[in-house]
């Protein structure tokens, strides 16, 4: 039984005029997600369920795939579509649709029938009993089980019946587009690809900034970001990725700058410049994978002189995670892997020994005042030179 998917999705968040938005947008993300797999996917919405079906031959597990990363699929399930010719017909089916899949196992299992259409000649109690017992004469290996069963076979009445068996888990979330836009820091470390993840699933849609700094930084390291932007893609759809060439500021920065504060003003600048592209790209936010004291520079007092730099909100969705938590994520959305490869990140370069843990905002911007008249002309030429990619 996999020639359609019965899409479900939660509908909590989506009361009144919203609905439509979210269905929509999900119907278009889902067309999306399903335009890569093989197969001519075509994908409706009707008596408000989504479905999606493929005409002949198509590629089912990669679209199972697929709908696993669509965020506003709560879950989904391979359903076959029956035109209504009568109970006789439909046991026969439903008999032949189970033996395709558990009928032989010894397991056992609940019919849950529901009429959604009132004029079909039998009710939903005994739809239940007349189809249990069908399977059970077919299948003596099957046993009832109507508080526990390993299990169920939904059969659903309305123009057509709809007949569907497993369910598999979406990742939930909104619908990508639903939210906004947000710029997201993209480093090729574990945390900011987890943390653009975390709120695409909210709906919002991601531009990048990746701060690159030839020759320190090699292109392997450039192509890195660029596979884990790919990766975080798959959930998040679409992104626009701008890799700027920073190595001239950090050069400023190194040259003027009192050492252990080094992190921080390269971090203030990171927040202008990628707040630069945020504006262009119409975001209402930035997005940074920092957590509370995992280094000297996601300290209270250094996220705080980050923080204002930025005009716009700054989204830091893992501000409380352990890294360990952190890494579950990244190994559940398959950016671990390439998290890890070892390539050099223009934040380690450019380190001092033992940078200030406690900066002081005042004292950060006296320092940024060394850098005056110089600075200005090189984040402009940092920003005209920068590459935009889009990811798709
Ligand atoms: P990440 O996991 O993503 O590399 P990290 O633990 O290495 O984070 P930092 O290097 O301090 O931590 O960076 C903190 C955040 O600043 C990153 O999560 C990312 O959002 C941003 N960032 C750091 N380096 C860059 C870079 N080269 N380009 C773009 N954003 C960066
Ligand atoms: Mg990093």
């Amino acid at each position: 039984m996999n020639q359609t998917f019965l899409i479900k999705y939660a509908e909590i968040a989506i009361k009144g005029k919203n609905r439509r938005l979210f269905e929509d947008a999900l119907v278009r993300n889902i067309r999306q997600a399903l335009y890569a797999v093989d197969g001519n996917f075509i994908v409706r919405k009707e008596n408000g369920r989504i479905y999606a079906s493929a005409e002949g031959e198509a590629d089912y597990e990669g679209a199972k795939e697929a709908l696993s990363r669509v965020f506003g699929i709560k879950a989904f399930c391979p359903v076959a579509l029956l035109p209504d010719e009568g109970f006789e017909k439909l046991a026969e089916e439903v008999v032949r649709l189970v033996g395709e899949t558990w009928g032989k196992d010894h397991v056992t299992f609940k019919v849950d029938a529901r009429r959604a259409r009132k004029n079909y000649p039998m009710d939903s109690m005994e739809l239940n009993a007349a189809l249990g017992e069908k399977l059970l004469e077919a299948y003596p290996n099957l046993a009832v089980d109507v508080h526990a069963p390993q299990k169920w076979l939904h059969v659903e009445i309305r123009e057509e019946i709809a007949v569907y068996s497993e369910e598999l888990p979406g990742p939930g979330g909104l619908p990508v587009g639903t939210s906004g836009r947000a710029c997201l820091l993209l480093s090729g470390g574990i945390d900011s690809p987890v943390a653009g993840y975390l709120i695409a699933k909210r709906g919002v849609k991601l531009s990048a900034v990746y701060f690159h700094a030839p020759p320190y930084t090699s292109d392997r390291a450039k192509q890195k970001v660029v596979d884990l932007a790919k990766l975080v893609s798959r959930y998040a759809g679409e992104i626009s990725l701008h890799i700027v060439n920073f190595t001239d500021v950090q050069l400023a920065i190194y040259d003027t700058c009192p050492h252990d504060e080094l992190t921080i003003i390269m971090r203030r600048y990171m927040m202008i410049i990628a707040e630069h592209f945020a504006k262009e790209d119409e975001c209402q936010a930035l997005i940074t994978g920092e957590s509370i004291g995992q280094v000297a520079s996601q300290t209270m007092q250094s996220l705080f002189c980050t923080d204002n730099a930025a005009t716009l909100p700054v989204f830091r969705p893992l501000i409380g995670f352990d890294k360990q938590d952190i890494i579950d994520i990244s190994e559940k959305i398959g950016t671990y892997e390439t998290s890890i490869l070892p390539f050099e990140d223009c934040c380690t370069i450019f380190v001092a020994k033992h940078p200030v843990t406690k900066p002081r905002l005042d004292r950060i911007q006296k320092s940024e005042t060394l850098l005056e008249g110089k600075i200005e002309e090189l984040v402009k030429t940092a920003i005209e030179t920068t590459e935009t990619i889009t990811i798709e």
